[in-house]
């Protein structure tokens, strides 16, 4: 963890998506931006799926602690 700053993996892509973050049931803001990430998944739209990915954790953090 120490050389975390110096050593940069290549990220690589496949097609699968990335692991979603879990919404919260219930909440329907959670379920709008899953929604949105599956489609922009769909699309291959990645740095949109990582923008709503971090819309997400934002969320939830507000929201759901
Ligand atoms: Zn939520």
């Amino acid at each position: 963890m120490s050389d975390a700053k110096t050593t940069m993996a290549a990220p690589v892509h496949l097609m699968a998506p990335p692991e979603p973050p879990k919404p919260h049931k219930g909440c329907a803001v959670c379920k709008a931006l899953v929604r949105e990430r599956v489609e922009a998944a769909r699309l291959g739209d990645w740095s949109r799926v990582a923008d709503v990915n971090v819309e997400i954790g934002r969320h939830r953090a507000g929201r759901h602690k």
